[in-house]
């Protein structure tokens, strides 16, 4: 079953609502970074958040990126997604294992760590990104992210993530919602909508139980004339190539790619998101350095 986003409202537009069920995509980024339980369940949370930022993007063109830094064992966690919610991402040291005080719940936070930051940037097309940040709450992603929309964008909203990791360790449920509320809207929704979403419990539960998107949000929403305006299909998925990685070596400078050629006679470069490697020989980087500084390849 693919993954999936649900873009929804209720209220007559007074709350946007955003459902994902990323169970596949999650499964997908396990394989490619063979991530222990507790790494899979972060990467996974925020390979969900930032699909649905992707998604909320309005420019076919446009770019999100999720950074978490705490000072946890887990290190970094970036995702990155385009406009359609396809997303990739990695973490910096993806078999961390933390011990965890309740069984059978994987300690996310403990693994990001506090004392850190969320960052989000948004390549727009602008001649710069638009960067915002804000210091982690819990490092469990959800509640870092809620609180990142309150005071950097002035948006109050719900963030629920989840993943539930199965004895064999596959993805028995993954995803997540984002609800915001506009504004000028009455007091008493965002109470209601607390309210219901402590009743509903965890998300991951939420989409092990149902993998119908309206139905959850018919269960989260109800009596609030929720509504669907729009479903997504999204994926894990890397859209690195060999030019990406030419420019890399070029941006090395001169000096380097010589010592590359002499001392190492060649490079292999690794893309971060889906493990792919690009080998460059010493031939390859010679016509490299001659495309690029314009200087002849002595016979
Ligand atoms: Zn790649």
């Amino acid at each position: 079953m693919k993954s999936k986003i649900l873009r929804g409202t209720a209220l007559e537009g007074q709350i946007r609502i955003f459902i994902a069920d990323t169970t596949n995509l999650v499964e997908k980024a396990k394989e490619i970074h063979q991530t222990s339980p507790v790494a899979t369940a972060a990467l996974g949370r925020v390979l969900t958040a930032t699909s649905i930022l992707g998604v909320m993007l309005k420019g076919e063109r446009d770019k999100i990126t999720t950074r978490i830094h705490g000072q946890g064992p887990i290190g970094t966690i970036i995702a990155t997604s385009n406009a359609s919610g396809n997303v990739k991402g990695y973490v910096t040291n993806p078999q961390v294992i933390v011990a965890s005080s309740i069984p059978g719940k994987l300690n996310v936070g403990e693994a990001v760590g506090k004392n850190g930051e969320i960052t989000v940037i948004k390549d727009l097309g602008l001649k710069n990104p638009y960067i915002g940040n804000y210091p982690l709450v819990s490092g469990e992603i959800g509640e870092d992210l809620a609180a990142y929309f309150m005071h950097s964008e002035q948006q109050p909203s719900a963030v629920g993530l989840g993943v539930t990791i199965d004895t064999d360790y596959t993805i028995k449920s993954a995803g997540g919602f984002i609800l915001q509320i506009l504004p000028d809207t009455d007091e008493n929704v965002a109470f209601i909508l607390e309210e219901r979403i402590k009743e509903a419990g965890s998300i991951s539960k939420l989409i092990e139980n149902s993998r119908n998107g309206k139905e959850i949000m018919d269960q989260l929403l109800e009596g609030l004339n929720p509504k669907v305006l729009e479903e997504y299909e999204v994926d894990y998925i890397c859209d690195c190539n060999r030019n990406r990685f030419e420019k890399a070596l070029i941006s090395l400078g001169k000096q380097e790619i010589r010592s590359l050629i002499e001392d190492d006679h060649g490079a292999e470069l690794q893309c971060h998101f889906c493990n792919k490697k690009y080998h460059f020989g010493e031939e390859d980087l010679e016509s490299l350095m001659a495309e690029a500084f314009n200087t002849h390849i002595k016979a």
